[in-house]
């Protein structure tokens, strides 16, 4: 890589490297809490697509394995700590590294 030149959006992403953790950092303790949350912000802010809503059983999924750490769940989400999203930063030395910060 030449010294100066800018780096790409995509080359950053691109290095970026996951410690996964056998434990899930976020949570939904009360699934119940989503069924009449309408919009479901957190499946949209997420860059990631660590949120699906799963129609068969009527939840919310979360892929915690493909976090980003940016937290834009947690100030989208209405709900925290009322039973919805309950999100911490992965275990000590696991979750995402970013090369390029
Ligand atoms: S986690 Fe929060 S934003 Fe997502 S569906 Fe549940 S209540 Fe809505």
């Amino acid at each position: 890589m030449a010294a100066g030149k800018p780096i790409s959006i995509s080359d950053r992403l691109g290095s970026t490297s996951f410690h996964t953790d056998t434990e899930a950092h976020l949570r939904i303790p009360e699934p119940r809490t989503c069924l009449t949350c309408e919009l479901k912000p957190c499946i949209r802010v997420c860059p990631a697509q660590v949120y699906a809503w799963e129609e068969s059983d009527q939840r919310i999924h979360i892929r915690f394995e493909n976090c980003l750490e940016l937290g834009a769940c947690r100030i989208a989400c209405h709900r925290v700590g009322k039973g919805a999203l309950a999100w911490e930063f992965p275990r000590g030395g696991k979750g995402v590294s970013y090369r390029f910060g």
